[in-house]
């Protein structure tokens, strides 16, 4: 069933096993999955079917850190979330993501097996084949090429609206804004909704699940932390901080061989330990004929003789010219924060967020060290040159780019084994209560480099299997 509060003015509803807030990838996920149980679900959306005006302003936020995406474009604010914006690239996390050996305070306190058995199910919501091995390129040099498959992409609020309109146990209440939490130490007990025409609605149930995405999950937190008497969230967990993307910037320029064209090359787990880094992908972006020239003619200013070299190579079609770039990981760093304004609200009188992206100097040798191996390799074997951008040689500052990140929303509330190292224990409940939980990227300790979405997925699988097992 599907109603609309901007319309509706819906009795309070009780008896209700679970009280999902946020319709995008994590919530109907979950939704979908507790149906089957036969389980009573409010599924609780701020926006409506289709983008308004009135929910995206709501979005707006500060970014007062590393240069960012406007917020109120890096994430989208109705019925299936930002699946109605995302490009579909899919990958699920490493085993070694879990647990990144030499770098002290970075690992999931939960192991890839955990997430394994949702691996299957979750691919086949996002139509991508669920085979995601890498090929090993050079065992020397530990060089492989790794496996992405792409989603259509799915538009959850599209494959989903007639299912959940059918539904006897979803319902989908839209244009429902959460506004505040009631609670006690213990227990959540209600949540509160406003609609943008004034309607309001109370839900009770048994168990509430927040799911409204990677940087609005720390914010309503740290709201409802500081309106409210009794802290929601302990004050010695680390709410809003260790906040990561997976940086995305041009790290250079290249003549390779052919076969690479379009090729996305990375570490093998065992050689990126030894390199002291994280985990991170390059990517072989062809350039085609006019971009080649160019770089020809660059290349014969400085060397004549090797430019006419490659201009022959690349008219028998031996080699392509190619840009690089870069996506990686990012070390968890606890002033990489999410925080909310003192003086900027939304129309519900919530702070906006402020967002206080910080990057370190480790992320500049994550990938400078990544290029700097597949560079050797590629020169043992005589298969091209590369072209490093100047500020990986001079190991930063990092450039002005259009792109710095994947829109990757990562931390924030991350899953720890204790109150003081993370917000949410490894059945992603809050800590300190008994039925409040938290799903999305913001539950990420640590985020590898592969996008998050399909991991989401398999949290919100696995959630639902905590769920039904209470
Ligand atoms: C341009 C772009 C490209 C991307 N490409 C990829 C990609 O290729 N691969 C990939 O894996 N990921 C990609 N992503 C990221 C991907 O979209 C997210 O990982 C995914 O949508 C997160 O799902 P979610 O359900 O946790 O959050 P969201 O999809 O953000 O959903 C959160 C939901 O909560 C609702 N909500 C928010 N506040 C409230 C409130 N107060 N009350 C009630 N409801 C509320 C929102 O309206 C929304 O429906 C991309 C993102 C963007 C912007």
């Amino acid at each position: 069933m599907i109603s609309d509060l901007n319309k509706l003015d819906i009795k309070d509803i009780s008896d209700v096993d679970y009280c999902i807030i946020g319709s995008g990838p994590a919530g109907i996920t979950l939704a979908l999955e507790l149906e089957r149980a036969g389980k009573n679900i409010l599924l609780m959306e701020a926006g409506d079917v289709q983008w308004t005006k009135e929910s995206t302003d709501c979005y707006k936020g500060v970014n007062s850190g590393d240069q960012y995406f406007d917020l109120a474009f890096t994430r989208q604010r109705f019925f299936g979330g930002t699946s109605n914006h995302w490009t579909g690239w899919c990958r699920n996390l490493d085993e070694s993501d879990f647990s990144s050996g030499k770098i002290s305070g970075v690992n999931w306190p939960i192991s890839k097996k955990d997430l394994d058995p949702y691996l299957q199910k979750s691919c086949e919501i996002l139509e991508v084949d669920s085979n995601f091995a890498n090929e090993s390129l050079s065992t020397e040099f530990g060089v492989e090429a790794q496996q992405f498959n792409f989603s259509p992409p799915v538009r959850f609020g599209q494959k989903y609206k007639n299912r959940i309109e059918k539904s006897n146990s979803i319902h989908l209440i839209l244009n429902a804004n959460l506004t505040d939490l009631i609670y006690d130490n213990t227990r959540v007990y209600e949540a509160m909704f406003h609609s943008y025409t004034g309607n309001n609605f109370i839900s009770k149930a048994k168990t509430f699940v927040l799911a409204t995405g990677g940087i609005e999950n720390s914010r309503l937190l740290l709201w409802f932390n500081k309106k409210n008497q009794i802290k929601l969230i302990d004050d010695r967990s680390p709410l809003g901080k260790y906040w990561m993307e997976h940086p995305h910037f041009y790290i250079g320029k290249a003549f390779l061989d052919r076969r690479w064209e379009n090729a996305y090359l990375g570490l093998d787990a065992a050689t990126r330990r030894s390199l002291g880094i994280l985990n991170a992908g390059i990517r072989i972006e062809g350039l085609g004929d006019e971009g080649a020239t160019a770089l020809i003619k660059d290349i014969m200013c400085v060397a004549p003789d090797l430019g006419k070299k490659i201009g022959n190579l690349f008219e028998k079609n031996l080699v392509c010219a190619a840009e690089i770039r870069g996506a990686w990981e990012q070390v968890p760093n606890i002033d990489s924060a999410i925080q909310i304004s003192e003086n900027q609200f939304d129309s519900f009188g919530i702070p906006r967020p402020l967002l206080n992206w910080k990057k370190t100097s480790f992320d500049i040798e994550t990938i400078s060290k990544t290029l700097q191996q597949i560079n050797a390799w590629v020169l043992f074997e005589n298969m091209g040159r590369f072209k490093f951008n100047n500020w990986l040689l001079t190991e930063g500052p990092f450039p002005d780019s259009i792109e710095t990140g994947g829109h990757h929303h990562l931390g924030g509330t991350r899953m720890g084994t204790n109150i003081s190292d993370g917000v949410v224990d490894i059945n992603l409940k809050v800590f300190n209560k008994e039925n409040f939980y938290i799903l999305g990227s913001s539950v990420f300790p640590t985020g590898g480099h592969a996008n998050p979405t399909l991991t989401i997925l398999q949290l919100a699988m696995r959630l639902s299997s905590h769920l039904l097992q209470r």
